[in-house]
């Protein structure tokens, strides 16, 4: 059976170093900050905006949250990004997605600075990791990169498979693992949809990472045995028995899967910890950058 890849003790690793840059920072008089924006009132994003504010406060972060009517315009959106991008005093800008349908979202995050853009969404950005530039990486694949080290695994000269192609987790992740640099150098291949017999792929990989948003996406008989298995999926599932009414799943039909594979990551409990440490390690390194470009 597989041994279980733990997010938080990879998170509270990543949120110990964080904490010390903080620290460090702040002897040196700048206190790092991040504002978020979040527009209406998705349930989940209300949750995630909760968490990552926890989390900062947790490490000495400050943060704002500044939030808009779901009917609110593009125009007043942007206002608010151009604002936050004047003020020195904030070192990084998170607008949390998915924004309303009328909301342009790819021009909001083009309105960003990208020297606050936390998130690493900015093409700015996401060109420079393409080009495998010293940049801000997106919170989640960088996360993966981070528990693969933890627990010790090359992926040098391994066959990564990647399911999804999403511009947040697969396409990125695809291209961090192929760069020539360390935590990369894998050989790497993307199954999406229109892949047919996605399973033909999987069991060839020595690591498959499912980001698919799909439950159950990944059985056991689509793993070689001892293959490691990241699952990024958060999927809400009901539930009467839980007192929220619902709990929270990954892509992976998990007990099967830990069977056949050497180590595994858990929902929750996962990748999604490891996630939220990498925003706020973004944050403190804006904020050390915006330092050093005052000459501080
Ligand atoms: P997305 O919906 O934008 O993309 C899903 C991708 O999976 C698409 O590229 C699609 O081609 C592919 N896909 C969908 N169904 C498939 C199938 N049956 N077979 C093969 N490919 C399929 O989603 P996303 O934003 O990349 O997120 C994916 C999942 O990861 C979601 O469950 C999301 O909630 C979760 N997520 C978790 C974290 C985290 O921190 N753990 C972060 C981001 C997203």
């Amino acid at each position: 059976p597989a041994q279980i890849l733990s997010g938080k003790e990879v998170a509270d690793r990543i949120l110990a170093d964080v904490a010390k840059e903080v620290d460090s920072l702040a002897r040196s008089g700048c206190r790092p900050f991040l504002a978020v924006v979040r527009v209406g009132d998705d349930p989940a994003s209300v949750a995630y905006v909760r968490g990552k504010r926890k989390d900062a406060a947790r490490v000495g972060i400050l943060s704002e949250e500044h939030t808009f009517p779901e009917e609110t315009g593009q125009e007043d959106v942007c206002a608010l990004i151009d604002r936050l991008n004047r003020e020195e005093g904030v070192h990084g800008i998170l607008v949390q997605l998915p924004l309303p349908p009328h909301i342009d979202e790819e021009a909001i995050i083009e309105r960003i600075a990208p020297e606050k853009d936390v998130d690493g969404f900015h093409p700015v950005n996401v060109g420079r990791m393409v080009l495998g530039q010293e940049t801000f990486l997106p919170c989640t694949p960088h996360g993966i990169l981070m528990m693969l080290r933890h627990a010790g695994v090359e992926v040098r000269g391994r066959h990564v498979v990647v399911v999804g192609r999403s511009n947040i987790v697969g396409k990125p992740l695809a291209n961090l693992l192929l760069q020539k640099r360390e935590g990369g150098n894998a050989t790497v291949t993307v199954c999406h949809t229109a892949t047919p017999d996605i399973g033909s792929f999987t069991r060839q990989a020595d690591i498959v990472v499912v980001a698919a948003g799909r439950p159950g996406v990944l059985t056991a008989d689509m793993v070689r045995e001892g293959a490691v298995v990241i699952d990024v999926g958060i999927n809400r599932v009901e539930d009467p028995s839980s007192p929220r009414g619902y709990r929270l799943i990954g892509d992976v039909a998990f007990e099967e899967v830990a069977r056949k594979a050497s180590l595994i990551t858990p929902v929750p409990g996962g990748v999604g910890l490891v996630t939220r440490a990498m925003l706020l390690w973004n944050t403190v390194r804006a904020a050390r950058l915006a330092q050093e470009r005052r000459g501080g």
